[in-house]
């Protein structure tokens, strides 16, 4: 056994290229390539394990909302520990842990949702609100909905069912998915794919493909349809404005849950405590995780409106249902010292008067790179669509076989910033905690990076 990291960089690769598999990874091309080694975090910033700083523009994995080392969760958290490292809530019991978060959570919920259930991830929250949606339905004698409608390029989790509901074509591809009783329709992606529309036609448009389909499958069929308020490992997609007024109005017209996945958007994301709050959706249940603990401790839950909540609680009897985990002690102890830095330090709401403004501005002056075909944000969300000819929204061609994205983002990284890319668009979800010179310093090494871009194609061309 080994402490924290004793060992050099080489020795960590060859024994992670030896014995760890890693998620969403070509496992031969990591081992050619090599693990970049992060060791300690700071604020909005990551140390390799050879010293170098790189600027967290992802929050990991759009998580860690209140940023690296806060000694408030971490004290918490070991103080739970002590006090009693696990415990269930199965079998009539509970904790003061999961209670007081339970609590607190419903003093951030939107008004109508009063009770959480706890899950470790938002995987097994969306496998979640698939079991309660379709027991919601039976308890109303309407056995028969039990259809959900996601949509193309959603992304909903990696279990069986969460990979269903989502709607990346590379995944279900792989292995046989979506399960019978998941129908997708088409996303509100204007750069991509709308065309000669405007987008507030196009968003308009893709919006009313769900009352189509609801038509097509027959309402008594259908249970709910889910979605992310904005997209994010789909490509940080910000809807049209049409788009979520008209969703709101199908899911109001006709007999179907709506449920919001706000595993992402959640926690002041969007520079309100919800994505549903910035788009004045009404969500019946709302998948949750990642800025739940800030990512300190694995946890996830599903926000359950009143509406549901009276329904299954009165007639399912026992919801068979459950993780050993739910509502684990370290993580409910992670997730109240999380939620009260956010409201102690005011994080959503400078988010929504500061950050958000600040951001845009910066993001918006690489509009004119010529690498950059659109630069979008919402609150601390932001894409950067790479593109040849901006108006005609021209995607580059590979070079020597690597995408333009892919190229960008080492390039980011051999800047000294983690971007993320899908495809061609470069995403970025910072930490809320970043200040007004991070983000200066992210749009500057981001500038970089397309410059560096620029470059390359220019070479090939030249070549
Ligand atoms: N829903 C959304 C919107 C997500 O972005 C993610 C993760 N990126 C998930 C669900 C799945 O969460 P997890 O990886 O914690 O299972």
């Amino acid at each position: 056994m080994t402490a924290l990291n004793l060992r050099t960089t080489a020795e960590i690769q060859a024994s992670d290229a030896a014995h760890h598999w890693h998620p969403f990874t070509d496992t031969a091309e990591l081992a050619a390539k090599g693990t970049r080694v992060i060791s300690s975090a700071q604020g909005c910033w990551l140390t390799t394990n050879d010293g170098d700083r790189l600027l967290d523009g992802m929050a990991g994995l759009w998580c860690v909302n209140v940023g690296y080392g806060r000694e408030e969760i971490v004290e918490a958290v070991a103080r739970q520990m002590r006090q009693l490292p696990y415990y269930n809530t199965f079998f009539q019991c509970t904790h003061p842990a999961a209670t007081e978060f339970a609590e607190a959570l419903s003093e951030v919920s939107p008004a109508h949702m009063s009770r959480v259930f706890f899950t470790n991830s938002g995987s097994e929250s969306n496998d979640t609100v698939f079991r309660l949606a379709r027991v919601y339905w039976d308890c109303l004698d309407k056995p028969s909905k039990k259809m959900f409608i996601g949509r193309r390029n959603a992304y909903h989790g990696s279990s069986v069912i969460g990979a269903s509901l989502g709607g990346m074509g590379a995944m279900h591809a792989q292995s046989g998915l979506p399960v019978p009783g998941v129908h997708h329709i088409g996303q509100p992606y204007w750069f991509g794919e709308g065309g000669e529309s405007d987008p507030a036609e196009f968003g308009r448009a893709r919006a009313r493909e769900l009352e189509a389909a609801i038509d097509a499958i027959g309402e008594d069929n259908v249970c709910a349809f889910i979605a992310e308020p904005i997209q994010g490992a789909g490509g940080v997609i910000i809807p049209p404005e049409t788009y979520w007024p008209e969703i709101s109005r199908i899911c109001r017209e006709r007999e179907i849950l709506l449920i919001a996945d706000e595993v992402i958007c959640g926690f002041g994301r969007t520079g309100n405590w919800w994505g549903s709050d910035t788009y004045a959706i009404e969500p019946d249940l709302m998948s949750i995780a990642k800025g739940m603990t800030s990512g300190y401790i694995p946890m996830g839950g599903v926000l359950i409106s009143d509406r549901v909540a009276e329904v299954v609680a009165h007639k399912a009897g026992e919801f068979y249902h459950g993780y050993t985990y739910s509502g684990h002690p370290a993580a409910c102890a992670a997730g109240l010292a999380n939620l009260r830095i956010l409201r102690e330090e005011k994080l959503v709401e400078r988010v929504r008067d500061d950050l958000a403004g600040y951001l845009a501005k910066a993001w918006a002056g690489l509009a004119d790179h010529p690498m950059v075909g659109e630069a979008r944000t919402k609150g601390l969300l932001g894409a950067l669509e790479l593109a040849s000819d901006s108006a005609a929204r021209t995607r580059l061609a590979p070079l020597d076989g690597m995408g333009a994205g892919a190229r960008c983002r080492d390039l980011c990284v051999e800047n000294g910033l983690v971007m993320r890319a899908v495809g061609d668009t470069m995403i970025i979800s910072p930490p809320l905690v970043i200040s007004h010179g991070e983000i200066d310093e992210l749009a500057a090494r981001a500038r970089k990076a397309l410059d560096g871009l620029a470059d390359a194609y220019a070479r090939k061309g030249a070549a």
